[in-house]
């Protein structure tokens, strides 16, 4: 059982018996020389003692509390009773002190924005449980299933698609893969499983060993893609016997990690997916598009040039899923179209990603194109 009282409806969280929150004292200096110190744990201790409320993250940036009317009193803003927050202190530490606008802090704080309803903001915005073709299987696109890994995450996006994904009326449960395993045995159509989630690194090496030992033993099964944001928030997440399980798998295995902005890739985020590459494992990030975080030409060539520097590849920019509470985040079309050509002027051809908009009902993510290709607002 999850101990998530105030997620009643089984969204995404990160407290399954395995993370139940330890005390523990915030370093007084929360800030990026603490990092080596800070990934010097295990990233289950790391998991165990992240921050899990607004309050007590804007302490640890140094920000004064919210406002006393807006917050409930629990201390709690109404959205955190929707979604928890939940930042681990390898990612905040990463945060400017001081600075409301920091781009890693506007993507884990909750704000009262999120309490704003907006017409076509809606609690399943890209159609996944239409999708769900099994507990815990997403059959959208031709050739590829995506498993519901868990519903456990490393850090809670405040922008996330699936923030009010109903994991648990889904049935995808960690202790319990074997209605997805079924499936996947039972459509010789499928050659690639994306491990999703959740965050499947979320799950102990031990058992992931077992899932993909048992993805190996279905014979028409090529590919392994894993999608992770666990190596940006909890770089040592990345362990060496991960990296060995991976790389000797008899399956290609492609990393698809989850990085908005460059500020975000720290030295051990970059050394510890050096590893996964230098093991041969190809390692492709997405990122979304977001209002105040990432939407300037300059923070994007910087991140894609960051990551190209270290052999990882932009794969997608994704156009924000329109899900309730996050309208705020979102960016225009235009803007995105714009940024992307901006890209494409800076940086070689295979550093941009692909600017993609996902449609209920499509038969892949649907690119955006450029302006002058494509007058469609
Ligand atoms: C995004 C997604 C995929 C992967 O799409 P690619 O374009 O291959 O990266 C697969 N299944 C589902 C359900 C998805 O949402
Ligand atoms: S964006 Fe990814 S890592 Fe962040 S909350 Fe959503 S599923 Fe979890």
């Amino acid at each position: 059982m999850r101990n998530g009282s105030t997620n009643q409806s089984g969204k995404i969280l990160a407290t399954s018996e395995e993370f139940v929150p330890t005390a523990f004292h915030l370093p007084s200096e929360l800030s990026a020389s603490a990092l080596p110190d800070l990934e010097s744990v295990s990233w289950q201790v790391a998991m165990k003692r992240a921050i899990r409320s607004g309050s007590e993250l804007r302490k640890a940036v140094g920000l004064p509390p919210d406002s006393a009317e807006v917050m409930g009193a629990d201390g709690k803003l109404a959205c955190e009773h929707d979604f928890q927050t939940f930042a681990p202190l390898e990612f905040v530490a990463r945060i400017q002190p001081g600075n409301p606008d920091d781009p890693l802090l506007k993507q884990v704080l909750p704000v009262v924005d999120e309490q704003v309803e907006q017409a076509g903001f809606a609690a399943d915005p890209v159609g996944d449980l239409n999708a769900l073709v099994s507990p815990g299987v997403l059959h959208k696109y031709e050739g590829r299933a995506l498993i519901l890994t868990t519903s456990a995450c490393g850090i809670h996006c405040r922008y996330c698609f699936r923030r009010e994904f109903p994991y648990r009326e889904t049935g995808s449960r960690q202790d319990d893969w074997l209605p997805s395993l079924n499936y996947l045995q039972n459509h010789p159509e499928v050659e690639e499983v994306i491990l999703s989630g959740g965050d499947p690194l979320t799950t102990s090496d031990e058992k992931l060993s077992e899932l993909i030992l048992a993805i190996e033993n279905i014979p028409h099964l090529k590919r392994l893609r894993i999608h992770s944001r666990m190596p940006i928030v909890i770089p040592q997440r990345i362990t060496p016997e991960l990296v060995k399980r991976l790389s000797s798998s008899r399956l290609a295995v492609w990393m698809v990690i989850h990085a908005n902005h460059p500020q975000e890739l720290s030295e051990s985020v970059i050394s510890r997916l050096g590893n996964m590459i230098d093991a041969g494992i190809p390692v492709l990030n997405q990122a979304v598009l977001l209002r105040g975080v990432n939407d300037q030409a300059e923070i994007l060539i910087d991140l894609c040039r960051c990551l190209v520097n270290h052999r990882i590849q932009p794969y997608y920019l994704h156009q924000l899923d329109r899900v309730r509470g996050a309208a705020h985040f979102e960016v225009p079309v235009e803007t995105g179209r714009k940024i992307i050509e901006s890209l494409r002027a800076a940086l070689p051809g295979f550093a941009v990603p692909q600017y993609v908009v996902e449609e209920p009902g499509a038969k892949s993510k649907s690119p955006i194109l450029d302006t002058h290709c494509n007058d469609n607002p």
